[in-house]
């Protein structure tokens, strides 16, 4: 098979179908219709095989997080998705990696309402680009500059799981906890937890570095401080089960690719928000905003907790 016969037996029919989509896959480009009056939110990453994920992990997997790390993207800016677009290098054209790459990336656009609008197709070391986009009303939107100090910090799901997935994925002997594997192999984008904080949080962001780092974003973003406690910090069970307290909390602090939303808003918005809680995406408030410039741990006591070097960096 060469290259277009992939595109267009493999990729173009599992492509989805939105009336907003005017022309999609199969000219020089696609025509979209956008609602009258909002934003267009778009967000690109790209995944290199051996530095963002494991080589041994499995094509649906791939496809899957490929589309779930951008959609958490849309989600931190409070968007509703709508299309995305697939710049995809493979080394060689093999049918059966490239049929359950896109089963993986499809499930997971599907499930958000996302159809695949175009792309690229190229040959070299395996790596994807995935470009998704939305939309938002531009005074509703989300983004890391609007905390202010006084304001509550809080965070969805549990933290830590992916970087707990991972590190039992890459050590020899150890017990492996598929349910922390699958945080790595399968995040959930949350996608309607990032529109109903439309209006209400005042600063957001996804955990994909780790929650301290990402947080540091939204206090360098608004000019703020913040004093996180690190009893509160959600865990699983399965984390606190797999490693010793200091690991997971280094883990739930440090530990990135979780593709959580932290988030802050006013004190007074706190009701609302823990009202958003259930038991799909429990909802959890960790700390406060403070004046200043740095992301702060604390024990119960209020004493600094110093984790060492933050959160993952690529540089
Ligand atoms: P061009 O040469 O004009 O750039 P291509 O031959 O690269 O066009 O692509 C033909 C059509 O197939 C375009 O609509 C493009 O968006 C789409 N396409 C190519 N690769 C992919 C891919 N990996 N995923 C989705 N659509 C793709
Ligand atoms: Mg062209």
């Amino acid at each position: 098979m060469n290259e277009f016969d992939l595109i267009y037996d493999l990729i173009a029919p599992a492509a989805g179908h939105r009336d907003d989509v005017l022309l999609g896959i199969g000219d020089d480009g696609a025509l979209l219709r956008q609602p009258p009056g909002e934003a267009l939110a778009v967000v690109a990453d790209t995944l290199v095989a051996g530095r963002h994920f494991p080589l041994d992990m499995a094509a649906e997997d791939i496809g899957w997080r490929a589309a779930a790390v951008n959609l958490s993207d849309l989600a931190a800016m409070g968007a509703t998705p709508r299309w995305a677009t697939l710049a995809l290098t493979f080394p060689e054209a093999d049918e059966a990696w490239l049929r359950s790459f896109v089963r993986g990336l499809m499930t997971c656009f599907e499930r958000a309402g996302v159809a695949l609008v175009g792309g690229d197709t190229t040959r070299g070391p395996l790596t994807i680009t995935v470009q998704a986009m939305g939309s938002v009303p531009l005074e509703q939107s989300l983004t890391r500059r609007g905390a202010q100090p006084g304001d509550l910090v809080f965070v969805s799901g549990t933290l830590g799981d992916a970087a707990g997935g991972l590190a039992q994925w890459h050590a020899s002997e150890t017990h492996r906890s598929l349910e922390l594997r699958e945080r790595f192999t399968r995040p959930q984008p949350r996608v309607a937890l990032g529109q109903a904080l439309r209006g209400l949080a005042s600063a957001c962001i996804d955990v994909s570095d780790g929650l301290l780092a990402d947080l540091g974003h939204i206090a360098e973003g608004s000019r703020v401080g913040m004093r996180i406690t690190a009893v509160r910090l959600p865990l699983s069970t399965a984390l606190r089960e797999s490693f010793d307290a200091p690991v997971a909390l280094r883990c739930a602090a440090t530990g990135g690719d979780d593709y959580e939303l932290a988030f802050t808003a006013p004190a007074g918005e706190a009701e609302r928000i823990l009202g958003l809680d259930d038991e799909s995406c429990p909802v959890t408030c960790i700390g406060e905003v403070v004046a200043g410039e740095a992301v702060v741990l604390c024990a119960a006591d209020g004493a600094t907790i110093d984790l060492g070097p933050g959160g993952f960096q690529h540089f």
